[in-house]
C-alpha cells in the first residue's frame, strides 16, 4: 500500500461542498476539476492527491483500495450496497430526498407497477419491503420522462426542491430515505493508514459541527 493518500471525490455540487471541509483539514486541491482535465488533482500535499470520478464509481474506487476514502451519496452508497467500505461520518452536505413520483393525474393501473430508475437495487428492496410487485426498468438519466411516454407508471429518483418533477407533470409521492453525502473509507486503508485517516475524520467531523 503506496504512501500517498488518496481520496476520491465527484465533479460538481459535491466537489464545491467538500471543499470547505477540505481547507479545515488544511488540503487545499492545486486544480479546480471544472477548468482541468486532470483525473487526478494534486494537493498542497505531496502526499495527498484527489481522483475525480462518476458520483457511482465512488464506493468502487474505494472499496478496491483504488482511493483510500471517498465522499459518495447515501443514494449511491444504498444501490452499491457497501461492502468494503465503512461510512464513518455523515458530511451533511448534498442534502435530497429519495422518492417515488408519478404523473398529477395518477390513473389505476392494471397489472405489475413498472417502476424506471438508476437505483434498480433499491427501488427492487423498496417495493419488496412494502409487498408490492413491480417491474423495475433501469434508466441512466431523465427518470421524469418515463411516464409522459408511458414508459413506466412510476419514477424512483432523488429530489431536491421537486421543481423538475413539477415541470413534467409529475409528484413526490412516497418518500424512500433522506439523502446526504457521507465520508467512506476502505477498510484495510482504515488500519494500514489510521492515523492519518483518523486525523482526517476528525477534521471533517469538526468542519460539519461547525456548519
Ligand atoms: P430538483 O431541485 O428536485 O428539481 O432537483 C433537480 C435535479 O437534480 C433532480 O432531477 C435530481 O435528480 C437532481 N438532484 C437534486 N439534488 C441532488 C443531490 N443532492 N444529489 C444528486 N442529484 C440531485
Amino acid at each position: 500500500m503506496s504512501n500517498t493518500l488518496t481520496i476520491a471525490l465527484s465533479k460538481g455540487r459535491i466537489f464545491k461542498e467538500t471543499l470547505p471541509l477540505l481547507a479545515h483539514a488544511d488540503i487545499h486541491p492545486v486544480d479546480d476539476p471544472d477548468k482541468s482535465r486532470k483525473l487526478i488533482l494534486d494537493t498542497n500535499h505531496d502526499d495527498i492527491k484527489l481522483v475525480i470520478i462518476r458520483a457511482t464509481d465512488v464506493p468502487t474506487y474505494v472499496q478496491y483500495g483504488a482511493a483510500d476514502v471517498g465522499v459518495a451519496g447515501k443514494d449511491v452508497l444504498m444501490e452499491h450496497g457497501g461492502e468494503g467500505l465503512y461510512e464513518p461520518l455523515d458530511l451533511k452536505i448534498a442534502r435530497c430526498r429519495l422518492m417515488t413520483a408519478g404523473p398529477v393525474d395518477d390513473q389505476p393501473v392494471n397489472g405489475r407497477l413498472r417502476v424506471a430508475t438508476k437505483f434498480v437495487n433499491t427501488t427492487r428492496r423498496y417495493y419488496a419491503e412494502q409487498g408490492v410487485q413491480v417491474e423495475v426498468i433501469k434508466l441512466y438519466g431523465s427518470m421524469e420522462l418515463a411516464p409522459l411516454v408511458g414508459l413506466a407508471d412510476r419514477i424512483v429518483d432523488v429530489v431536491d426542491t421537486g421543481n423538475t418533477l413539477k415541470a413534467n407533470g409529475l409528484i413526490p409521492m412516497e418518500h424512500i430515505a433522506d439523502i446526504s453525502s457521507r465520508l467512506v473509507v476502505n477498510k484495510a486503508a482504515m488500519k494500514m493508514k489510521h492515523q492519518r485517516i483518523k486525523s482526517l475524520i476528525d477534521r471533517f467531523a469538526e468542519a460539519v459541527k461547525n456548519g
